[in-house]
């Protein structure tokens, strides 16, 4: 009995050690970011926080409105609520275009049954719940969710929504289908980059992202396709931190100084 009880206070130390290296990691790999400012608005695009996430809602016209990714709630309250404050209600949401394809950025989509989901192709699988990325292979297995991606995006395609001019970029390396789009002077880089407190940019976090080699070099190509329509760009919005409102410097100074 004595020998049981031993093994099972190593097992249970064990597991505490574990917990504990994991909470540090994952305290490390969301600390130094600027904060997300819920309610942060920028010409006809407001950030929704939902917990360590964003999400972004993007006007159309008066009453119809685009997201950029949907959180991690499952009922959308966060955006619902930041619809609401508007007296709008979930039909007002026209399409949601989601900058990769895993869940705190796609779990509110279905609250929006209205809304036409847009993806880059290659994340189309992961978005849907049909395939399973990096580490979390290990914790579960792939299920449809439910999500249906019904207009696969491009590289270097522009369409229109109402008023609203899209343009899509596409920047692999945190997932094999991140996507950059650009739409009322706001470049979203979804979790490609980071806003540090310093008013920075710095590549999406490694821990999470599945080829940082690529991700650092789609940043500096994004930079280079981007900078003759640098004029337009008013703020750089990444989904885990602070909007930057620099206009496209951030994002030079990034590709000017990485290597
Ligand atoms: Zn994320």
């Amino acid at each position: 009995m004595r020998l049981v009880f031993r093994i099972l206070k190593i097992v249970g130390l064990l597991i505490g050690v574990l917990v504990l290296a994991l909470a540090a990691l994952l305290f490390v790999t969301f600390s130094g970011g600027a904060p997300i400012r819920d309610g942060q608005r920028v010409d006809g695009v407001e950030v929704v926080k939902d917990g360590f996430v964003s999400a972004f809602i993007v006007d159309i016209d008066d009453h119809d409105v685009a997201l950029v990714d949907a959180g991690n709630d499952g009922q959308a309250k966060p955006i619902l609520s930041a619809l609401a404050r508007r007296g709008l209600g979930p039909d007002a949401v026209k399409a949601i275009l989601l900058t990769h394809g895993d869940r705190d950025h796609t779990t509110g989509v279905l609250a929006f049954p209205q809304a036409i989901v847009m993806g880059l192709e290659a994340d189309i699988p992961l978005a849907e719940g049909r395939e399973l990325r990096g580490f979390f292979k290990f914790f579960g297995s792939a299920h449809p969710n439910g999500i249906k991606v019904a207009r696969p995006l491009h590289d270097g395609e522009s369409f229109t929504l109402g008023n609203l001019v899209v343009r899509v970029f596409a920047v692999p390396g945190h997932t094999k289908g991140s996507g950059a789009f650009l739409m009322r002077g706001v470049l979203f880089l979804g979790d490609s980059a980071d806003a540090t407190k310093d008013g920075k940019l710095a590549a999406g976090r490694w821990l999470f992202t599945e080829n940082p080699a690529q991700n650092r070099a789609s940043l500096r190509q994004l930079a280079q396709q981007i900078e003759p329509r640098g004029g337009e760009v008013k703020a750089i919005a990444c989904a885990h931190s602070g909007m930057l409102t620099g206009g496209l410097g951030p994002l030079s100074e990034f590709a000017a100084h990485d290597r």
